[in-house]
This record gives structure tokens, C-alpha cells and sequence, in this order.
């Protein structure tokens, strides 16, 4: 990408307007080479000669490649626990689907290209900040190991996109520009919810014929439906899918990642973390972190929220497949999805905490009061997290408290106490798992679960910032990171720190609903 940058600056696609708002002129802004080797592109990168093609094309200038047929979904949804009726992609456009040499069905989508029959009073572009929210936050999960859907590129569109910025009062004109997005599939939960809203019984069997058949053809076998009572297709299809989606948000909690706006709309039946919008990571540990600015005061999607809430919109979409399922395997369904998201959570806290598994009540007393004792302490939850793997079962007291130091966990004498008690236990756990495994391979796996860098929301705002004066290589430096999140990188340190006093102040940081 640097050198598809560079060449950039050099034919002059950036500039900044002299004395007055910066002007992003149309220009190819990032590309994830990660992301084009789905495309069979070996090494990662485009032609030199098809870079203009590029840009025509996934900045949705018009200009479409043979086989490409755009077209937007339409979808209903609960919005904040109500049921808004039809939405869709209203800035999203589908171009068309690949299917690279190892079969692989990949779907491009480009968010923020314009009007599309759903855009209802809306504009259906997006501008620059929140454009390279989603580029680099999707990447940046999926090597988090978090499924997600992917970005391909990011294109200036040289136009300016009006936006109210509720901290000045004044429509401002901002730079507009496109993702290009890619995954197997976006249907939506809500898809499934608006066809029986609309009692189009047709349809509904139709699209989840659609699904089954493209997206998960290992139920092609089961009978559509059952006499004896066991799960028919359509039954199984709704139990997969609420499967992934609570192994999806186990990780979402893993990781400090809060989507921000869990409408059954921005669910993903394929279990992808989808729509980044508001969406932030936890820096201290704060269980009501709630990163949109619209969810506020009700916190309706807040970090210790989101288990909850993803079962809540499981039901909706269950309750949306009855007619198919019948009406006994709701229950069951939301039974599955409790115990899929226990086992998915254990397993990656156990991970985590550095041990073999969480064997027993005690076990998660133990994690519950690390993460009591965080939250206590305003601890950095990613930073103390990693830092964990430093204790061992032969470290002594005097070690243990140093290293809550060094982490600013003891500020008065029930933090202090609070950390004593709980790194004795810990300790004598870590004892209890001797011979499992070598203390190496403890590190090893704790490391590959706690990640050294997070897209932090001031890190992506510094992005912003210089973005919007024209200079884009912060964007690249935060992509090239997050490729490798679980790796200390030389000179990286500046990225593993808190939060910097002025990424709180008023307006700075903040993210509402759509932009
Ligand atoms: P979101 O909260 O981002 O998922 O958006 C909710 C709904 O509003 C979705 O159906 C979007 O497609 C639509 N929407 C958001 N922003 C725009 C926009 N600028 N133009 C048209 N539709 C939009
Ligand atoms: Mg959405
Ligand atoms: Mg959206």
C-alpha cells in the first residue's frame, strides 16, 4: 500500500486547499492487501494500470467491471428494542460476488456511494472519519481473530458530504468517500424479520432457501421438515446461526470491543461483526462503556450488555422463522444460544487467564474478581490483560505486588488489599495446572488471546485528524499495526498507551448513530 500511496502524493490526488477546509481530491486512500488476496490478487496488490480502474469502480463513480449487477438489500428491523418496519442498505450498494480458486463466495459492497431506494431522507453517502472507522476496525478484527466482514479499500470521492456535527450546531461540509466492503454474504437478521412482518410467507421460505443453499450448504442434506420432531433444516439453520453470533460476541467481550448499535439489522446471519458505526474498545474496564453517543443515558448496548442483547435479537429472529421451524424450537433455540456463548466465553477467558480450562464455580470467581478488581482500579483492560502472563506459579508475593504497580492498580488500601487476595489465589491456581503445560507454552497461548494493540478510539481520532488535513499516513500506520495485534512491535510503544487527557474533553472522541 505505500507504494500505491506514495504514487498518490505524487500525481497529486492529495491536497490540502490552502486556507480553508481541507479538500480529500478523488484518490485511491487505502487498500488491504489482506483483504485482495481473497480476490486471488497473489501478492495483495493491483496493477499499476488498473489503479484508475480502482478507483472508478470501488469509489462508485459508475463505472462497473463485466459481470458486476449493483443492486441494495431491503431489510427491517428492531432498532433500540423497537420495531422500525423496512429499512435496508441505505448507502450500501452490492456489486456483485467473486469466487476465488479455493471457492470461496466473497461479495462486494460499497458503503457510502449514494442513494439507493432505501435511503428515505438520507443522503447515502459517508464521510471521511467514519469511513476510515470501518476500514481500519474491520481489518483490525479479523486479525484479532474476530470474524468480521472485511475492507478492501478506501476511496476519497473528491465531493463534499454535509453533515450536522451536533457539537458545533453547524451543517459542515466534509469530505465524502466509499468503502469498499467484502464478505461471504450481509444478509441481515432483519431480512428474515421482514418477510413475516410482511406475512410474505413466499419470501421468507425463498430467502432462507437462498441462505441454506449459498451459505450454509451442510444443512442441504437435512429434510426440510420433520414428522418425528427432530430439527428440520430450517431449524438447524436458525440454531447455526445463533451459534455464531454468540461465538462472535464471546470474542467481541475478549477483546473490549463494543459494537455500539446492536440492531437486529446490523446482525449478521452468518455471525460477522457488521455496520461499524459508534463502536469503541474499552480502555479502563468499565462494564457500562457505551461508546454511542445516542445510546445515551440508556445504555441500551453497553460492553456488559451485549451477550444479553444479542440473545434478545436471536429471539426476534427465531420468533421471524416460525413459520418455517414451528413455534416449540424458540425456547430451544435461545437454550443453545446460552450455552454456545458459556462454553465460547469459558474457553477464550480460560485462555486468557493463562490456564488449562475454568474448571469449576471457583474458577470463575477467580476471573469475575480480576475483572471486579479492574474495574475497581480503573485498570487499562488491554494493557493488564497482556501484562498477566508475567506472573507465574513460582512468582512471590513481593513480584505480584510490583507488577500491580507498575500497571497503577493500587491507588488506596482496598485496591491494594483487593489485588493481594486475588494474586494468591491466582498463584495457587496457576500451581494447581503444573505439568499441563510448560510455562512457555502458557505465555504462548495467553499472548495469541490478549492482544498487545487495539484500534484504540483516540489512536483512529489522531488518524482522523491528520486525514482530514490530507496526510493519510497514520491511517496506513494503524492498519500495518493491527495486522499483527498480538506481536510486540519495535517502536510501537506509543500505541499501547491510555487514552491521552484530551481524547475525554467534550466533542473529541465522541460517536453517535449514522455519518
Ligand atoms: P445504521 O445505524 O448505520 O445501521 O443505519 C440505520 C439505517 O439507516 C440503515 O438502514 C442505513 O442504511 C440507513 N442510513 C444510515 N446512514 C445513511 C445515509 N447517509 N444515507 C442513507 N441511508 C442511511
Ligand atoms: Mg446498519
Ligand atoms: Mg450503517
Amino acid at each position: 500500500l505505500s507504494s500505491v500511496w506514495k504514487k498518490a502524493v505524487e500525481e497529486g490526488h492529495v491536497r490540502v486547499r490552502q486556507g480553508g477546509d481541507p479538500v480529500i481530491k478523488r484518490a485511491l486512500i487505502a487498500w488491504s492487501p489482506s483483504c485482495a488476496k481473497l480476490f486471488d490478487l497473489d501478492d495483495g496488490y493491483p496493477a499499476d494500470d488498473e489503479k484508475e480502474s480502482i478507483v472508478e469502480v470501488l469509489g462508485g463513480f459508475g463505472s462497473l467491471w463485466p459481470g458486476m449487477k449493483p443492486y441494495a438489500m431491503c431489510y427491517g428491523g428492531h432498532q433500540f428494542g423497537t420495531w422500525a418496519g423496512q429499512l435496508g442498505d441505505g448507502r450500501a450498494i452490492s456489486l456483485g460476488e467473486f469466487v476465488n480458486k479455493n471457492q470461496e463466495r466473497w461479495e462486494i459492497q460499497l458503503k457510502g456511494a449514494g442513494k439507493t431506494p432505501y435511503s428515505r431522507f438520507a443522503d447515502g453517502r459517508a464521510v471521511l472519519r467514519s469511513s476510515i472507522r470501518e476500514f481500519l476496525c474491520s481489518e483490525a478484527m479479523h486479525h484479532l481473530g474476530v470474524p468480521t466482514t472485511r475492507a478492501l479499500s478506501l476511496v476519497g470521492t473528491g465531493a463534499g458530504v454535509v453533515r450536522d456535527m451536533f457539537y458545533t450546531g453547524d451543517p459542515q461540509l466534509e469530505p465524502g468517500a466509499v468503502v469498499a466492503r467484502v464478505a461471504p454474504s450481509f444478509l441481515r437478521l432483519g431480512n428474515f424479520q421482514l418477510a413475516t412482518y410482511r406475512s410474505d410467507d413466499e419470501l421468507l421460505q425463498q430467502t432462507a432457501d437462498y441462505a441454506i443453499k449459498n451459505h450454509f450448504p451442510h444443512l442441504m442434506d437435512l429434510p426440510t421438515h420433520t414428522e418425528d420432531g427432530s430439527p428440520g433444516r430450517y431449524a438447524a439453520f436458525v440454531k447455526e446461526v445463533a451459534r455464531r453470533n454468540a461465538e462472535m460476541v464471546a470474542k467481541w467481550q475478549a477483546v473490549g470491543f463494543v459494537h455500539g448499535v446492536m440492531n437486529t439489522d446490523n446482525l449478521s446471519i452468518l455471525g460477522l461483526t457488521i455496520d461499524y458505526g459508534p463502536y469503541g474498545f474499552l480502555d479502563d474496564y468499565d462494564p457500562n462503556y457505551t461508546p454511542n453517543t445516542t445510546d445515551l443515558p440508556g445504555r441500551r448496548y453497553k460492553y456488559e450488555a451485549q451477550p444479553s442483547i444479542t440473545k434478545w435479537n436471536i429471539s426476534q429472529f427465531a420468533k421471524s422463522m416460525v413459520k418455517l421451524c414451528g413455534d416449540g424450537h424458540v425456547q430451544e433455540v435461545l437454550n443453545d444460544y446460552e450455552s454456545s456463548y458459556q462454553a465460547s466465553y469459558n474457553a477464550i477467558m480460560a485462555n486468557k487467564l493463562g490456564l488449562a480450562k475454568l474448571s469449576n464455580e471457583q474458577d470463575r470467581i477467580l476471573l469475575a474478581d480480576f475483572l471486579d478488581n479492574m474495574k475497581q482500579s480503573k485498570a487499562d483492560f488491554t494493557n493488564a490483560w497482556r501484562a498477566l502472563s508475567q506472573i507465574s506459579m513460582e512468582s512471590t508475593p513481593a513480584e505480584c505486588e510490583r507488577w500491580c504497580a507498575q500497571l497503577s492498580l493500587l491507588s488506596n488500601d482496598a485496591s491494594s488489599k483487593a489485588w493481594t487476595s486475588w494474586m494468591t489465589r491466582y498463584v495457587a491456581r496457576l500451581r494447581q495446572d503444573d505439568g499441563i503445560r510448560s510455562q512457555e507454552q502458557r505465555v504462548q497461548t495467553m499472548n495469541a488471546t490478549n492482544p498487545v494493540y487495539i484500534l484504540r478510539n483516540y489512536l483512529v481520532q489522531i488518524a482522523i485528524d491528520k486525514a482530514e488535513k490530507g496526510d493519510f499516513s497514520e491511517v496506513q500506520l494503524l492498519y500495518t499495526l493491527l495486522m499483527k495485534p498480538y506481536e510486540e512491535q519495535e517502536g510501537m510503544e506509543r500505541f499501547t498507551n491510555k487514552p491521552p487527557e484530551w481524547a475525554s474533553r467534550p466533542g473529541v472522541c465522541v460517536n453517535s448513530c449514522s455519518s
